[in-house]
């Protein structure tokens, strides 16, 4: 059965850490701050909706001293960056070296609201940088059942022209890792190198077991984890 809980969300990284990665954000894979002698395992996490599970993340991340690059959206309907429990959350994954990023919808804004991207792009790091006190160092583009994809953005864009040092997907690291997420909610996606791995199910823990991949990327979102059920 798949299995989504918390408590197997924490024997991921227990198993990565037992394997001897180094869990690392992606601004440290970008910018070669990690020891390139050991496998390395970047942890990624998208907020598209709840963002109050951030502080079970928190709690499991805090236990194992593991840290991640969140990425957090302006344009979600259903979270607030500025309530003051999520201030709150922010700062806290913060001083524990969490990376704090901009999950970036620019297609769907642009073209829903009828704004120019690369000025919206601009507008949104500074406010980012603003509302959350640290650089941005890079985004991860969002996907959403939309007609656009928040991708082709960067097929004409590239992250230095916005003084970033990466897109999430820069090919450095897709054409590079053995990349699974979590993004069909209950079932595990994996690509070897950017190739899919074609009806591929397994767990990261099968992955990292099974192939012992040396740059191993894990995308989760807070939405898929619960203790008992998923929508508790
Ligand atoms: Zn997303």
């Amino acid at each position: 059965m798949d299995n989504f809980t918390f408590k197997y969300y924490k024997e991921i990284f227990q198993t990565a850490l037992a394997n001897n990665y180094q869990i690392i954000t992606l601004k440290e894979f970008f910018l070669d701050e990690f020891d390139s002698q050991k496998k390395v395992f970047i942890n990624r996490i998208d907020v598209d909706i709840k963002i109050e599970r951030l502080r079970d993340i928190y709690k499991i991340f805090t236990e194992l001293k593991i840290r991640a690059s969140i990425y957090l959206r302006l344009h979600a309907s259903n979270y607030n960056l500025l309530s003051i429990s999520n201030i709150l959350i922010i700062q806290k994954l913060k001083s524990m070296g969490c990376e704090i990023s901009l999950h970036t919808e620019l297609e769907d804004v642009g073209e829903y609201c009828n704004l120019n991207k690369n000025n919206l792009l601009k507008q949104q790091i500074d406010l980012f940088e603003l509302l959350i006190g640290d650089k941005v160092y890079g985004t991860a583009s969002h996907g959403d059942r939309t007609p656009y994809n928040n991708l082709n953005f960067w097929d004409k864009n590239k992250p230095s022209d916005f003084g970033l040092v990466y897109e999430a997907y820069d090919k450095r690291l897709w054409n590079n890792c053995r990349y699974v997420s979590d993004s069909e909610w209950t079932k595990w996606k994996s690509y070897d190198n950017g190739k899919l791995l074609e009806n591929d199910r397994r767990t990261p823990i099968e992955h990292m077991l099974d192939d012992s991949p040396s740059c191993f990327h894990l995308l989760t979102h807070p939405e898929s984890w619960y203790y008992e059920y998923i929508y508790e």
